[in-house]
């Protein structure tokens, strides 16, 4: 077994790209191999449903009332943090 074009998604894979996910920015493979590692694993299903609701949070608090100061903050320093390293991931192929 030399070529692995599908592996599955491990729980570190899934940190890093659960707002691509819940974006719906991802690949149709990879939101196959995240819903996969979602259906198996109660730790990642758990923290992506927080996600869910942070992510909707933030939408709605830039919208009318404002979230406070600090978990936005922790919210916008994730997101970011997870961009730069999907992207460094990238950029090594
Ligand atoms: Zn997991």
């Amino acid at each position: 077994m030399s070529a692995e074009p599908v592996r599955p998604t491990d729980c570190s894979e899934f940190r890093l790209r659960v707002y691509e996910y819940i974006d719906a920015e991802m690949e149709e493979v990879d939101c196959g191999r995240i819903r996969a590692h979602l259906a198996e694993c109660g730790t990642c299903m758990s923290e992506y449903e927080r996600d869910l609701v942070l992510k909707a949070l933030v939408r709605r608090s830039c919208a009318c009332e404002p979230a406070p100061t600090t978990l936005r903050m922790q919210i916008l320093a994730r997101i970011t943090t997870v961009t730069v390293e999907v992207r460094s991931e990238d950029s090594r192929g």
